[in-house]
């Protein structure tokens, strides 16, 4: 009876990173750097007022729990503002021109009055405590009929180097966060619609590319289950496959609940001191820790070892939430005898906590107080597997399975900010707002325009190179050409493992204005990318072109090959074309285009015929 699939209901958030020429509040660059290249470093303490928290927030509750000191890396490009010695600049008009023309290509309604805000963030990301966010444009429709919420402007948070260590380079990176209705029902309607805004932000030029550039958190819920929001999927082709595994995680707990619930368990408070004894076994971890406590889950056994979802267990939940007091995981008997535990140890331990075989023991190893904490998390985590599925905020892992982060925030609560002009958007200013050709219309029109095929089309509108393939056709250069060059030539060499991601746009331009001009052949293509790739000078690569063959000395090559094959020539007539090409291209070895030579050989065969 439970073949039919569980009601899901989801919705996604999508951050962008703008390619904007500053930040959002301040003139500085918004380049990545190497953490390596920091000039710099300071640190701070922050700390959440009461005032700020108002009624504390049980996410904020719970990273108050944390480490507040924080040290920031500093780079020749960073300013006060990013430092928070010094106001906020009026917000960058560049990247509300580039969210407003997202709100308009999706139908939304601008707001008349754009305020920045201030929504509390106590996890060291910002500087200043809080991350500016300003609503720009609400309700709009994609053609699908899902609904966008909101689209809000925001600035991009410090990104973690280690706990505790933020780096300053990505503070402040103009981001728009697109907001969906949670309208979407399966996992494929959840991948089409990241796919599909994705598009459309990349539809207007002036978005920055590569991964960690787009993130998506996708909210979902089953019936019976909770509301669960997945943070920072990265990579678009996953979504679908995150939301599968977290439909599959929430029924799995919902099966859990119901058998615990069947069989009368129950979770006690309190947790038994079993140092003496875990000191007695083979496990290093249980024998140097300084206390060792075990939690007896009341007739949990065989469920806290049980795969929800691949790669995690219930047991995963639960050291997730114990590794927040400072522990490196935990251990319990659906997975024991293991790690230097012997079913004697196990059976020792049992007694000692007053385990029965029905029960599962979990053991949580660290200081006093850190077994303690974990303890007392893990006995937190037994009693919710009692009610079902948490409300919380997770962390996607590498193939699409999740691990706890924390609870789900309440409302975000926002204050004005107070050091930053509200921006009005009125009916002429909106009205000038461009809507982006989509890249989808814009695959179909070179279609019809360069007579390209649908697939050819589609590759270069939705490449990172589609401003330089435009810029390349602009200047006169054949859409096929510049197609080889600029996409499928590097996708072919980067199979064979030559790394082009050096190249700057001027150089495959060169490569692409000497073929145009007829000093390189479009069989020289690859073989001058992958010179100009490798760091040979630009003028060592394509001046040498200049001695390849002139038009007069190609006919002369053509003349004499003809020449030497005259009787061969004679006996074959207009056959003898294709194996003379051959012979040909052989002797020009790509400094010639195929074309050309195609061209002076017909000229050289009917002079003989004459
Ligand atoms: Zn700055």
């Amino acid at each position: 009876m439970a073949s039919d699939p569980p009601y899901v209901t989801a919705g996604i958030e999508i951050h962008q990173q703008l390619d904007t020429g500053r930040k959002l509040f301040c003139r500085c660059p918004t380049l990545l750097r190497e953490t390596k290249e920091h000039t710099g470093e300071f640190t701070r303490f922050l700390r959440a007022t009461e005032s700020e928290m108002g009624e504390i927030d049980r996410a904020a509750l719970e990273e108050l729990k944390h480490v507040r000191r924080f040290t920031y890396y500093t780079y020749d490009t960073t300013c006060l503002v990013e430092d928070d010695e010094e106001p906020p600049q009026p917000l960058n008009p560049e990247a509300l021109e580039i969210a407003l023309s997202v709100a308009k290509t999706m139908g939304m309604t601008p707001v008349r009055q754009v305020h920045p805000m201030r929504k509390l963030v106590i996890d060291g990301s910002n500087t200043c405590g809080f991350q500016r966010t300003a609503l720009v444009a609400l309700a709009g429709r994609l053609p699908d009929g899902t609904g966008i919420e909101t689209i809000c402007l925001e600035e991009d948070a410090a990104q973690r180097v280690v706990e505790g260590v933020f780096s300053l380079d990505r503070l402040g990176i103009p981001l728009v966060e697109i907001t969906t209705a949670p309208d979407m029902h399966t996992p494929e309607a959840v991948q089409a619609t990241a796919e599909y805004i994705g598009m459309v932000l990349r539809s207007t030029g002036r978005v920055k590319r590569g991964l960690g550039t787009i993130r998506q958190d996708v909210n979902i819920s089953i019936a019976g289950g909770a509301r669960v929001e997945i943070k920072g999927v990265q990579e678009l082709d996953l979504i679908a496959e995150v939301v599968r595994r977290e439909v599959m995680r929430q029924q799995s707990l919902l099966a859990i609940r119901d058998e615990l619930r069947a069989r009368g368990a129950s979770v006690e408070r309190g947790a038994q001191d079993v140092t003496a004894t875990a000191a007695r076994t083979g496990s290093r971890i249980l024998t140097k820790a300084p206390r060792v406590l075990a939690v007896p889950l009341r007739g949990f056994t065989g469920l806290v070892g049980r795969e929800i979802q691949p790669g995690r267990r219930l047991g995963s939940e639960m050291a997730d939430y114990a590794k927040r007091c400072g522990v490196g995981g935990i251990f319990h008997t659906d997975e024991l005898p293991a790690y230097g535990i012997t079913a004697a140890d196990v059976e020792i331990l049992r007694a000692q906590a007053g385990a029965g075989e029905k029960d599962c023991l979990v053991l949580v190893a660290g200081t006093p107080d850190q077994a303690a904490c974990a303890a007392e998390q893990v006995i937190r985590r037994a009693a919710m597997a009692l009610e079902g599925v948490p409300e919380e905020t997770r962390r996607m892992l590498p193939e699409g399975s999740t691990s706890y982060m924390r609870p789900l925030p309440g409302a975000a609560r926002m204050y004005p900010e107070t050091d930053v002009l509200p921006v009005t958007v009125d009916a002429a200013a909106w009205d000038r707002v461009p809507v982006p050709e989509l890249l989808s219309d814009r695959a179909g029109r070179f279609v019809k325009e360069f007579g390209l095929d649908a697939g050819v089309a589609r590759q270069i509108a939705f490449s990172e190179r589609l401003p330089l393939f435009e810029r390349a056709v602009a200047e006169g250069v054949n859409p096929r050409l510049a197609h080889r060059a600029l996409i499928a030539t590097p996708v072919e060499l980067a199979r064979k493992g030559t790394d082009l991601s050096r190249l700057t746009d001027d150089q495959y331009l060169a490569v692409l204005r000497a073929v145009s001009t007829g000093k390189a052949a479009k069989e020289a293509v690859p073989e001058l990318l992958a010179a100009l790739a490798a760091g040979k000078p630009e003028a060592e690569v394509l001046g040498s072109l200049a001695a390849t063959l002139t038009p007069a000395e190609l006919d002369v090559l053509v003349a004499r090959v003809l020449k030497e094959r005259e009787g061969f020539v004679k006996e074959r007539g207009k056959a003898a074309l294709g194996p003379l090409m051959g012979v040909v291209m052989a002797e020009v070895r790509g400094r010639v285009d195929g074309k050309l030579v195609s061209e002076a050989l017909k000229r050289g065969m009917e002079r003989m015929e004459k």
